[in-house]
């Protein structure tokens, strides 16, 4: 195996998931692991969540092949997916009893047709997503009680489920979150009102559970949390975290260079005295982003070096100056050693991102290692 790993910290995982279920408690968690459980490996992740005494009641993902994935790797949870069904290959929610969004009326038709095509002979669990103003997928919160009555009639389907998304619940005491569920709300309470079953309603995606406590209803919906992050820097910190991923790497080569020497494509760096340069097998095709060139740091044995020289494809330098750095060393790229870390928010200063993308963007050949 290589010398780069992304590390996989179980044990962090699960503390982050029972804080979230303190947090929320009695609310129920649809535990969010699209993309990959956000590059931290879907199955381990899933599996890891339901060796806990009180697993995740539902779990969530984008696409229907990922859900496909989530259920051929043993999970047996009901399994929600995001996207519209528009486009996809519909057999395959029966055939893996995977739970589709709605939010059209072509959806109904489409899943009607499916349905008897392929003999499908019961209910369809379905969940509503309803628009209230991120504009991205969903009923318009307007339309959404005239079409969620017209669905409650349809005799094939069950309404398991009514949700909506924030899009700014990251931001603590924002007025645009709180107008979403003062709308969501609204139509929760006159589906109510007219005796529409529901099903579990669910609005809170990390922002909100940590923001929003008034955004819970029945079940929230963690993503970034469960992997150690806050999903901003501009939210409350009411919620102990751990970050779950960290990347190391051991040192691959060591060598001097002298004043005026540079190093790597297009000469962005020059040694302004002798010194040593430590290269790592790691780089832009592993999720290490050239924009981090002659910004980022390293740990190597309890002390921070810069980065130098641009990144390239497979590999990153460190000036280590004259410190007796040999071929081998741990190097920590992202996480903690016993004095120092270099967080997932240092990566996105430089990057100005959130470490939904750093953790995403750590490619598949960087082998993930599991511990617990
Ligand atoms: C990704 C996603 C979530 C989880 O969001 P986080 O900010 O990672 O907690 C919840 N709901 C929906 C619809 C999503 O797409």
């Amino acid at each position: 195996m290589r010398a780069s790993l992304a590390i996989i910290n179980l044990s962090n995982l699960k503390k982050n998931f029972s804080n979230i279920r303190k947090k929320v408690f009695p609310a129920k968690i649809m535990a969010v692991v699209k993309a990959d459980a956000y590059g931290h490996g879907v199955s381990e992740v899933a599996m890891s969540l339901n060796s806990l005494e009180k697993k995740p009641e539902y779990f969530a993902v984008a696409l229907l092949d990922e859900a496909i994935e989530l259920r051929k790797a043993g999970i047996k949870q009901p399994i929600l997916v995001f996207d519209s069904i528009a486009n996809s290959e519909i057999e395959n929610y029966f055939k893996y009893n995977l739970i589709p969004t709605v939010f059209t009326k072509n959806d109904i038709v489409l899943l009607k047709s499916s349905k008897q095509k392929t003999g499908f002979n019961k209910k369809i669990f379905i969940h509503v997503k309803v628009d209230t103003g991120m504009n991205r997928l969903g009923i318009n919160y307007n339309d959404a009680f005239e079409f969620i009555e017209y669905l409650s009639y349809q005799k094939e389907f069950i309404i398991d489920g009514i949700y909506t998304h924030f899009a700014t619940s990251d931001v603590y005491n924002n007025t645009f979150a709180k107008l979403q569920l003062k709308r969501f709300k609204e139509l929760i309470d006159r589906l109510r009102k007219k005796n529409i079953s529901t099903g579990m309603i669910h609005a809170a995606n990390s922002g909100a559970i940590i923001n929003m406590p008034d955004s819970y209803f029945d079940m929230v919906r963690p993503g970034i949390s469960l992997y150690g992050y806050y999903p901003s820097k501009r939210t409350n910190e009411s919620i102990d975290l751990f970050p779950v991923m960290s990347i190391v790497s051991k040192i691959a080569s060591v060598k001097r260079i002298r004043k005026g020497d540079t190093v790597s494509y297009s000469r962005k760096f020059k040694a302004s005295e002798s010194t040593n340069i430590a290269s790592v097998s790691f780089g832009y095709a592993d999720g290490y982003p050239r924009r981090m060139t002659n910004k980022s740091f390293a740990i190597i044995n309890e002390k921070i070096y810069k980065q130098v020289g641009v990144v390239t494809m497979d590999r990153i330098m460190f000036d280590v100056g004259n410190d007796k750095i040999n071929v081998g060393d741990e190097v920590i790229l992202l996480g903690k050693s016993k004095k120092h870390e270099i967080s997932g928010w240092d990566w996105c200063k430089i990057l100005n991102t959130i470490p939904y993308e750093i953790t995403c963007n750590i490619s598949k050949r960087v082998p993930r290692i599991y511990i617990d």
